[in-house]
């Protein structure tokens, strides 16, 4: 009977366990996801910003107008979800020359912001946190070039309000605590909220837990990933600079009341103690109120994770022992796991083989010992039932040693999944054409370059660049222009092959990457390209000159793009409407 009851009480820790497990991943998943979302929404304003042709001389002139952007802004705060969108103006030498919520300019930058130095470094589109003079944000860096010549950096900069505000709708109370090694910088910390000298990023912190931070310590809450205590779950979630130190953290409350209530009502057996104490020894009756109040308590946490929005699988390591009633919602012709286990060895046998997803066996290991053991990294599937995709984010966690059990919680992210694979085709499609952009193509030849490396296929590439555009656009107008510029990018794209990977790198430049394709196969479509746009004839007729190579083994990128190069200047030099070939 002891043997009994410690056993199934061990299995209620377990569950108790592993319900606040449960929560506190999905509060940090729910931020993590939050973060890059909004990440990925910023970087679509700074894009879109970047666009603008007046930066050019805004930032060869190193002066912008103090209202420039003050009717874009004040549009924003009433239209969308940004109420404090910042833009910072960065000339090539990483002096502001404009702030969009302050007077200041004139200071230098790079020797305050890492991210910043890295854009100077690298001039690539980056996105990072960090923290500047004025506070901790979210930062969208966009490097401006006129032709090859770098002008500076658009920086579109956000807050962590929004989330913060967003956590609240889910019960989440959060507090974004700033490391104390960046309060030297923040000269004019924009919140003015401290606690215990740690700068604290959200103006609207909620002042309750503020106190609680104060009372309790601010330190102990940066290394563990969560603690239960005082009738909080309280969980936080390192937040990443842009060389990956930790450099704020965001805290999150959670009342545990709904949890943490356990409190078995004696009152209705109690009379059957009285009663049995009569007749029965005094150790029986005991391990008996042991036994019914730990059959109770397993059922009320049976009945938390069943209620739980995440679905929830017990597993020893091979099966599903078990799952909770959400598992239900989703696979919906089956009332048991019995059931499901007939038509499914597993859940795993749902997922959709794509790059970035979660597949049955990973680096040769089961997929859940695969979580457990990269518990700190974020798992991702994508699962197709009867016709249906959800995405689901993962985590597992060991919940008993000796048996080897383990609980593994699926997280409903499709509609963040979606939302986000829209923001991905922004930042790598052009907005004129809708043909892949210049950021696109650099991360393309840079992966085709290492992949050539590996198995070794044929890599070309056709650059080209309409003849006399300029014309175009002076006898007809810019509108005319971006006419013709699209109506051909449509055209030339519907004669290229699906893995042919069609560019716009420039105004009237373009790149076409052909993977497993010799330089005579690329000659020839090049030459067909040039023959049909010359007969094309919508809209204007126009005329396209072409360089075509192929890519040697062991050449770095530039060696083949400027080949590539020289071809279409070669055409162009010699007549244009040509292809030139360079082996
Ligand atoms: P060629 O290439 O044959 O030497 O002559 P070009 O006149 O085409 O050469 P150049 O590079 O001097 O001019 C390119 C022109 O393309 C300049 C600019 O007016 C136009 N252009 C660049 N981007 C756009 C755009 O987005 N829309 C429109 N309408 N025109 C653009
Ligand atoms: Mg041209
Ligand atoms: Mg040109």
């Amino acid at each position: 009977m002891f043997a009994y009851a410690s056993y199934v009480k061990s299995t209620i820790a377990d569950m108790q366990d592993t319900a606040f497990r449960v929560e506190a991943a999905s509060m940090q998943k729910k931020v993590a996801l939050m973060i890059l979302q909004k990440q990925k929404a910023t970087m679509a304003i700074a894009l879109s910003l970047a666009n603008d042709k007046n930066l050019i001389t805004v930032l060869e002139k190193k002066h912008m107008s103090a209202d420039y952007y003050k009717d874009l802004i004040s549009n924003f705060e009433k239209e969308t979800l940004y109420k404090n969108v910042w833009i910072n103006l960065v000339d090539n030498k990483g002096t502001s020359i404009y702030r969009s919520w302050s007077d200041l300019k004139g200071d230098n930058l790079l020797d305050i912001r890492d991210d910043l130095r890295h854009v100077f470094l690298t001039k690539k589109i980056t996105y990072s946190i960090s923290a500047g003079m004025f506070d901790l944000s979210i930062k969208s860096m966009v490097p401006i070039f006129k032709n090859d010549r770098f002008l500076g950096v658009l920086e579109v900069i956000t807050h962590f309000n929004s989330i913060v505000k967003n956590l609240q709708s889910s019960n989440i109370g959060s507090v974004v605590i700033v490391a104390k090694e960046h309060n030297k910088q923040l000269k004019y910390p924009f919140t003015k909220l401290f606690i215990n000298n740690y700068y604290v990023a959200n103006i609207d912190a909620p002042k309750h837990f503020l106190e609680y931070l104060k009372t309790n310590g601010v330190e102990k809450y940066f290394n563990d990933s969560y603690k239960v205590e005082n009738g909080y779950i309280v969980a936080s979630y390192p937040i990443k600079s842009i060389e990956l130190k930790d450099i704020a953290y965001f805290i999150m409350f959670k009342n545990t009341s709904a949890l943490d209530n356990a409190h078995v009502d004696f009152f209705t057996f109690k009379w059957i103690a009285v009663f049995m104490l009569l007749g029965l020894s005094v150790l029986f009756i005991i391990s008996n109120i042991v036994l019914i109040k730990n059959r109770k308590q397993k059922m009320y946490y049976r009945n938390i994770l069943d209620t739980a929005s995440n679905i929830v699988i017990i597993n020893d390591g091979e099966k599903a022992l078990d799952v909770n009633k959400t598992f239900f919602k989703y696979f919906y012709k089956y009332n048991d796991l019995q059931e499901f286990l007939k038509d499914y060895s597993c859940i795993c046998d749902l997922f959709v083989k794509e790059n970035g997803y979660l597949q049955s066996t990973m680096d040769s290991m089961y997929w859940i010992k695969y979580i457990i053991q990269n518990s700190d990294k974020m798992h991702k599937a994508k699962v197709k039932y009867l016709d249906k995709i959800y995405y689901f984010s993962i985590s597992g966690a060991l919940i008993s040693q000796e048996k080897n059990h383990c609980a593994v919680v699926f997280s409903d992210i499709t509609k963040e999944e979606e939302y986000q694979r829209e923001l991905l085709e922004l930042t790598i499609k052009d907005s004129l054409t809708g043909i892949y952009n210049r950021h696109y193509f650099d991360q393309k030849i840079n992966d085709e370059i290492s992949r050539v490396k590996r198995y070794k296929y044929p890599l070309s590439l056709i650059m080209f660049d309409i003849d006399y555009f300029k014309n175009v656009n002076d006898e007809h107008g810019h509108a005319v222009g971006d006419t013709v510029l699209i109506a051909y990018s449509q055209f030339i794209s519907s004669l290229l092959r699906k893995t042919d990977i069609f560019c716009r790198t420039g105004g009237e430049e373009f790149i076409i990457l052909l993977t497993y394709t010799t330089i005579s196969e690329a000659q020839h479509i090049a030459e067909k390209l040039r023959h049909e746009v010359e007969n094309y004839k919508k809209i204007l007729p126009i005329t396209i000159s072409f360089g075509v190579t192929q890519y040697k083994e062991d050449e770095s990128m530039q060696s083949v793009l400027k080949r590539v190069d020289d071809a279409l200047y070669q055409a162009k030099e010699s007549g244009r409407n040509k292809v030139v070939v360079l082996d």
